[in-house]
């Protein structure tokens, strides 16, 4: 969506916690960047209508009109009886894919220097259908919701994203061995999803066994496309987090048919919120992912140079949870005068 001046609208979640300084830091550096965008701020305050958690009117509109969002990280309000944000916001515009590229920062020593991973999580259902009840008390019941239809939408996606990105191989991550009926399930829709597409190789492996092997060595996953349920995506994301550095690095964008909302992997960290000390790399990067999706590739590997410039200078420049020194606003400062 462009304006009279020729501008993209984009709509900004700032978000809760240390989202309000990340929000900052990346709008300082787009406008230093002259980046042809302009933010169009959404207030996303739930409220409760009818027991179900709603997004203010407003927010959609901007989210539905723009096609494209920024999000920082939303805490949800606890004790009353509100569901997830984040999940609200999946649901209210379908985004039933979350793409989490997980890459070693190169000037960032982590015991492996080779980790470039493409995870594609399952955004819609799974352990996070929200439907739990207590039959007794003492004896809880978590229903994990498989449907055909979400994890064939989820798998087309990923083997499309892997022709893409010209990689041949997918790799369906489950545990297909214990949960016979949902786990089968997807992997089921995986071998039939695997036919329309002769040119890509699928490949199975256990959730367990893939945690064992990423962290034993993980070069070896830079070859494929994983794809898998929701709560596996949400644990080996974090894992794959944790092997280059930690969740102030890693992007994610959510994708659906029409919408797409780009934010980083962590959470809101009310533990180092409103103290100048976050990392707004993992925002960064997601706003990166949001520039190459619409097309802006320049814009992006420009800041995407100068972000990881910044990180390679020294640990005056770098953020404490990457053993440095610097303050958000100070990092932001100095990947400005990396832009050139
Ligand atoms: P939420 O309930 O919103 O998920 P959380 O307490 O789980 O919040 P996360 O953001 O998921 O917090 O991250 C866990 C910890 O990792 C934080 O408490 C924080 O110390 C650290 N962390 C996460 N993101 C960043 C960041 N961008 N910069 C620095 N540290 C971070
Ligand atoms: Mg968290």
């Amino acid at each position: 969506q462009k304006n009279a001046k020729g501008n993209y609208i984009v709509s900004m979640i700032e978000g809760d916690g240390i989202g309000i300084e990340i929000s900052k830091a990346v709008k300082e550096i787009y406008a230093a960047a002259k980046v042809p965008i302009e933010w169009e701020d959404c207030d996303v305050t739930p409220s409760l209508i009818n027991g179900r958690t709603t997004i203010p009117e407003p927010a959609v509109k901007s989210i539905n009109k723009n096609l494209v969002a920024l999000k920082g990280p939303l805490a949800t309000p606890v004790g009353k009886g509100h569901q997830s944000m984040n999940l609200t916001l999946r649901r209210t515009f379908n985004l039933f894919a979350n793409v989490r590229p997980c890459k070693s920062v190169v000037g960032y020593k982590t015991p492996y220097d080779d980790v470039n991973t493409i995870l594609i999580r399952e955004n819609t259902e799974g352990e996070y259908s929200g439907i739990e009840h207590t039959v007794v008390p003492g004896v809880v019941q978590s229903i994990k919701l498989i449907t055909r239809e979400a994890s064939e939408r989820v798998l087309k996606y990923a083997f499309e994203h892997a022709r893409s990105i010209n990689k041949d191989r997918v790799l369906v991550v489950h545990k297909a061995s214990i949960m016979k009926k949902s786990d089968g399930l997807f992997v089921d829709t995986a071998k039939e999803v695997a036919k329309l597409y002769p040119d890509i190789k699928v490949e199975f492996e256990l959730i367990d066994n893939t945690c064992l092997k990423m962290v034993t060595d993980p070069a070896p996953y830079e070859d494929v496309v994983m794809v898998m349920p929701n709560l596996y995506g949400d644990i080996l994301s974090d894992l794959s987090s944790g092997l280059i550095g930690g969740l102030g690095l890693t992007p994610s964008a959510n994708m659906g048919d029409h919408v797409s909302i780009f934010e980083a992997v962590h959470g809101s960290a009310p533990d180092i919120a409103g103290k100048g000390l976050a990392n707004p790399t993992a925002l960064l990067l997601s706003s990166v992912m949001m520039l190459r999706h619409m097309g802006l590739d320049s814009y992006g590997s420009k800041i995407e140079k100068a972000v990881f410039d910044t990180i390679a200078s020294g640990t005056a420049n770098r953020t404490r949870d990457l053993k440095g020194s610097a303050s958000t606003s100070h990092f932001a400062q100095e990947v400005i005068k990396r832009l050139a």
